[in-house]
Formats: structure tokens, C-alpha cells, sequence
């Protein structure tokens, strides 16, 4: 089932961030110290009483250096536009101020539901200030705390009452999901269509039930796939769609539904800082990945350009060493027949469970040939191995102590489960936990 959105609007400085990391919770962590890939904290994963949603910090979305005002309302669109249910938040010390009257106009006009929370009620006497809020028009006001964690479960009840049926939007089984991102301009819409109209290719769209989910379903080579948030792409000529952060919200969104994601980069103008960055949250999220070079019309194609751009990328995208690269162009179509292949093979490999038997005699090879490390005196014993679940892959090595598990000892273990099982396409996980 696909999730649903919850998008936190209001003026500056009422607490939307506190709110959000406060649902957010430990989720969002550094998850790997890879230069050029942070983490902008505008959606995240979050969790009501084992509802899971995703929630959008609209705060966190700048657009240009745009006034204050112009910035509001465009949050409050990007609100309107992609979320479920909206939760407008006001500062319950303030009282009602103009800009949060702005904020309101605006978001009378959507469809979407909208529950109202007042914030910095840090203490029961102060839950007397809720009651101007009524004025604002979007019924009963809930008094919480972001920084003190009050009232947030009131609030979040009915918030998670407002989650529309999603019957229509369950997941298919044996489908490829999957999407493409990149920066403006890269040929994501360009290769949606020269996918589609690729030869014995079927194609179907499948409306969901909500206004701008439309996903394309298509069927080549015996396999269905979906391609997510194709809409998305096409819809053109908002305001904010240029902006680098609405482009990133977009890529998270799309990444989360999918199995496979395309990283596209433009072989006319190379690689650039963004491209990894948006890279970076695919690997994050787990995903089996595909980098796809597209314009390589644009470049002198032979094998020596190929090499050289491959070792470029290659350079420049180390934390994804995982990843095939497929050169091609969504103009000409040509090697755009190498795409779905590469496809098929990343999304195989991000499903595939190995046999504990086998595992455990390439963890037992691996140790013959590398002894475990010592850390002050103490040796690492690796006990045994095995898969915990797939999409990605991920393996539990169980040892003595887990502190003696030294990251480039990992790095090696996950090398030769890599070697012996070619995991090409997808990243895998390892992680130590400690038995006698
Ligand atoms: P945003 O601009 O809407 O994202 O607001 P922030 O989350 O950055 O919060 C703005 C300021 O309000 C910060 O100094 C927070 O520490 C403070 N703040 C947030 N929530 C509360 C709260 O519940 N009570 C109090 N007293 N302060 C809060
Ligand atoms: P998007 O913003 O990532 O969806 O990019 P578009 O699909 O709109 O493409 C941006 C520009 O690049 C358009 O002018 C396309 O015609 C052009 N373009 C897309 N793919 C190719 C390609 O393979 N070769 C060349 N030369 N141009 C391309």
C-alpha cells in the first residue's frame, strides 16, 4: 500500500521543525559519511500507532531568495499539491498574526483536509490560549508541545483519521517500480517516452485515486513494470518546480514507491555536484540503482569515450560501485535496448535470497584468507552468517563483540559476498550482532 503524506505548514518560527524531527524521530541519521551527500531534512518517514506515513517539513523547502510571504504560500501550495493531510501550525504565544491569515486563505481553497495545531502550549494553563484559534475556521484547535512532546497524539489521531482508502493503490506483485531522477533538464521526461514507445512495448495508465498519482504501467519482454510519478514530470509551469529542494522532495517521494531508480546524468554537460546528491538518497533509501549516461548522442561514441566516461563516473560516484552504468540516448534511442535489461537485472538482484549453507562457507573462505582484526589485544571471532531479508539484501554476521568489527573488515566481508553471489544493481546491508 502506498503511504500516505502529511505536510507541516505555518509562518517561520512556530516550531514546524521541532514538530517534524520530533515524529521523525532517529529515523533520519548520517547514515554513511559520503562527501557531497547530506541529508536535507524536509521528508521523512514517521510512525502513529503503526500507521507509517511520510511527512513533508514545507519549512525546509526555500525557494530562491524570494520574500517571506512569496515563500509561504508557495509552501502552502507545495502542501496543497502533495500531501494527504496538512497540518497548519500556528504559535500559540503569538496569538493570530497577518501572515498566518495568509497561510489560511490559501489553504481554504484546497481540498485537502487540515488540522490545526497550536504549538508552544508548554503547560496545562496555558490550553486557556486555544480558543482564538477557532476563529481561524478550521475547527477544534489541538494544543501541543513540540519541544516537550505534548498533546502530539491527540493531534496525530486525527490527522491519521483523515488518510484516504488507498484500496486501488496496492502494490503489484512480480512489478518492477521504478522511476527516474535527476536534475532539471537531464532527459527524465525525454526517456519516459522513449520507453513507451519503444518497440513490443504495452502501455497503461493506471489513475489512482488521488488527483496527481498517475503511474504508467507497462509490459515488455515478459515482465510488467510501473513507472512512478511520470505525471509529476510532465506537469509543468508551477513556480516552485524549478527549485532544487522541490525537485529533491519530488525524487524522495518517487524513490520511496520504487524497487529499481534510474540516476540519470548528462553526458553533454557531465557530471555535476546535484547529481550525487540526488544519488545519494536513492543509495540511502536502499533501492537498487541504475546509472544511466543519456544524450551519449551528444558525445563521439566508441569504446574509448565509454571508458573514460565510466572511470568518471565511476571517480565521482565510488558509493555506488554497485551500480551498472548504461550509456544512452532518449533523442536518438540508440542502446536504449541495453536499459531494460539492466533493469531487470538490478531489481532480481535486490530480491534475491541466498542459501545459508552457501553464505556461510564464503564468510568461512573469506576468513582463511583474511584473518579477523584485533582491537587492543582482543581478536574478532565471526560465528556465523545469514540473510535477514532482501530489498536490499541484508545479512546478519553474528560475532563476539561487535565493537572488534572494524569497518574495512565489513567493507571486506561484503566484497566477497558481493564476488560469490554478484549482487550487481543493489546495495546490501551488513550488520554485526553479538552471541557467544
Ligand atoms: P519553524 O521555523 O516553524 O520550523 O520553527 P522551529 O522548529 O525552528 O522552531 C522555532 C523556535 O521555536 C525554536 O527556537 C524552537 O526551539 C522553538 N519551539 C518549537 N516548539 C516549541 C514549543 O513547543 N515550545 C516552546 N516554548 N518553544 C518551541
Ligand atoms: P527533464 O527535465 O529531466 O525531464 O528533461 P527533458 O526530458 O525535458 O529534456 C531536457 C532537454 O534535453 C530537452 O531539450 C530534450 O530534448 C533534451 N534531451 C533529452 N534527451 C536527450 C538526448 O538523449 N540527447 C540530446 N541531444 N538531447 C536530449
Amino acid at each position: 500500500m502506498r503511504k500516505s503524506v502529511v505536510a507541516i505548514v505555518g509562518r517561520p518560527n512556530v516550531g514546524k521543525s521541532t514538530i517534524f524531527n520530533r515524529l521523525v524521530g532517529e529515523r533520519i541519521s548520517i547514515v554513511e559519511d559520503i562527501p557531497g551527500v547530506t541529508r536535507d531534512r524536509i521528508y521523512a518517514q514517521a510512525e502513529w500507532l503503526t500507521r507509517e506515513f511520510n511527512i513533508i517539513d514545507t519549512g525546509g523547502i526555500e525557494i530562491g531568495d524570494e520574500p517571506l510571504l512569496v515563500q509561504m504560500r508557495q509552501q502552502a501550495e507545495i502542501a496543497i499539491d502533495e500531501a494527504d493531510v496538512i497540518v497548519f501550525l500556528v504559535n500559540g504565544r503569538e496569538g493570530i498574526t497577518a501572515a498566518d491569515e495568509e497561510v489560511a486563505k490559501l489553504l481554504y481553497k484546497s481540498n485537502k483536509p487540515i488540522v490545526l495545531g497550536v504549538n508552544k502550549i508548554d503547560n496545562p494553563e496555558m490550553r486557556e490560549n486555544i480558543y482564538e484559534y477557532y476563529s481561524l475556521g478550521f475547527g477544534e484547535p489541538f494544543p501541543i508541545s513540540g519541544s516537550h512532546g505534548l498533546g502530539l497524539g491527540d493531534l496525530l489521531d486525527e490527522v491519521i483519521s483523515h488518510f484516504p482508502e488507498r484500496e486501488n493503490e496496492a502494490i503489484l506483485e512480480d512489478t518492477i517500480y521504478f522511476s527516474l531522477i535527476g536534475r532539471p533538464n537531464v532527459g527524465k521526461s525525454s526517456l519516459v517516452n522513449a520507453i513507451l514507445n519503444e518497440d513490443r512495448v504495452i502501455v497503461s495508465e493506471i489513475e489512482g485515486t488521488t488527483r496527481e498519482a498517475v503511474d504508467t504501467n507497462l509490459h515488455k519482454d515478459d515482465q510488467d513494470f510501473v513507472i512512478i510519478d511520470t505525471a509529476g514530470m510532465r506537469k509543468r509551469g508551477k513556480v516552485y518546480e524549478t527549485t532544487e529542494k522541490y525537485s529533491v522532495l519530488r525524487a524522495l517521494k518517487a524513490i520511496e514507491r520504487s524497487d529499481v531508480v534510474l540516476v540519470l546524468i548528462d553526458a553533454d554537460t557531465g557530471i555535476r555536484e546535484q547529481d550525487k546528491k540526488i544519488a545519494g538518497y536513492a543509495h540511502d533509501a536502499g533501492r537498487a540503482i541504475v546509472i544511466v549516461v543519456n544524450k551519449w548522442d551528444t558525445v563521439e561514441s566508441n569504446e574509448k569515450a565509454m571508458k573514460e566516461f565510466e572511470a568518471n563516473v565511476r571517480a565521482h560516484f565510488q558509493f555506488l560501485d554497485y551500480a551498472p552504468i548504461v550509456f544512452l540516448s532518449a533523442r536518438t534511442k540508440k542502446r536504449l535496448h541495453t536499459l531494460i535489461p539492466a533493469i531487470k537485472l538490478a531489481s532480481e538482484n535486490h530480491a534475491k535470497r541466498v542459501p545459508t549453507n552457501v553464505l556461510n562457507d564464503v564468510i568461512m573462505d573469506a576468513l582463511a584468507m583474511n584473518p579477523t582484526p584485533t582491537v587492543k589485544g582482543r581478536r574478532l571471532k565471526v560465528l556465523y552468517a545469514t540473510q535477514v531479508a532482501v530489498k536490499p539484501p541484508s545479512f546478519v554476521i553474528f560475532v563476539n563483540d561487535p565493537e572488534l568489527m572494524h569497518f574495512s573488515y565489513e567493507r571486506f566481508l561484503e566484497n566477497k559476498i558481493r564476488d560469490a553471489f554478484g549482487f550487481v544493481g543493489t546495495p546490501i546491508k551488513l550488520f554485526s550482532r553479538k552471541r557467544q
